[in-house]
């Protein structure tokens, strides 16, 4: 399974990515929402985690192009927003993201929601 995980913090990114990796999941990462649109053309993950606040494209931004465009727009989003942003959970989910998890997020949790996005 291709895991694509676009986030501008290298820490959270890194973390991310080293959970996933541990368990088997095939992933790549982008550093903005530019980034994560051209892997996800060219790479067609199974599953997005993307991240809102990001430079150059943020992730409203990279869902907004996602439905746009017929190769990418069926590819599962969970997206990742920091603390107190309800108003973010809601603009995602009403902009096609499938789930939506708040930071400070436990490895397991995010581990789950790719497992039942990927098991749809
Ligand atoms: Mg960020």
């Amino acid at each position: 399974m291709k895991v694509l995980v676009v986030d501008d913090s290298d820490v959270l990114r890194k973390i991310t990515v080293f959970n996933l990796k541990k368990i088997g999941f095939d992933v790549e990462e982008a550093i903005d929402g530019i980034d994560g649109l051209e892997k996800m053309k060219t790479w067609q993950p199974d599953v997005v985690i993307l991240d809102i606040m990001m430079p150059r494209m943020d992730g409203f931004a990279v869902l907004k192009e996602m439905r746009r465009d017929e190769n990418i727009k069926n590819i599962p989003v969970i997206v990742l927003t920091a603390k107190g942003g309800q108003d973010d959970e809601q603009i995602a989910l009403s902009l096609g993201a499938k789930k939506v998890l708040t930071k400070p997020f436990s490895p397991t949790q995010l581990i789950e929601e790719v497992r039942s996005l990927a098991n749809e």
